[in-house]
């Protein structure tokens, strides 16, 4: 687990392919996966909790291109307490079509098996999201699941 976080988090896959690169910071008390706030300087951070991510393994990859998805759609103008539903669906789907598709795939069975951020009336439940993922990671021609 811990080298997949290591490899997903260094060699910085696919999401580089959207050629949008904002700081990540690495904040062990933060009460989520990840999450991306607006910053003065670099228009965007994404801040990341590197224990839950070792923790979730390789689909950290796939919170981070989904936190890549709200800075390329420009959702994080807006204050994370505020992002609609289909912001996150948005996003969700932004990184299932740029994620390492075993990264999205890591997600996925992460979403299946019932895990996913306690607020399911923002993503929804965990088994829709996982659905949700897999039908973008389809249509973007990078579904390697079942
Ligand atoms: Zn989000």
């Amino acid at each position: 687990m811990t080298i997949w976080l290591l490899a997903s988090w260094l060699i910085l896959p696919s999401v580089t392919q959207a050629q949008v690169r904002v700081p990540e910071i690495a904040d062990p008390s933060l009460p989520d996966i990840a999450m991306v706030r607006p910053d003065p300087t670099h228009g965007a951070v994404i801040i990341y909790n590197p224990i839950y991510c070792q923790q979730i393994g390789q689909a950290c990859g796939f919170f981070r291109a989904h936190e890549y998805g709200h800075v390329v759609l420009g959702h994080h103008l807006r204050h994370p307490a505020h992002y609609p539903a289909h912001r996150e669906a948005e996003a969700d789907c932004w990184a299932a079509h740029h994620a390492h598709p075993y990264e999205t795939l890591a997600a996925y069975r992460l979403f299946v098996s019932g895990h996913s951020s306690p607020d399911w009336q923002i993503y929804g439940p965990p088994q829709v999201r996982a659905e949700r993922v897999r039908q973008c990671a389809i249509q973007a021609g990078r579904w390697v699941g079942p």
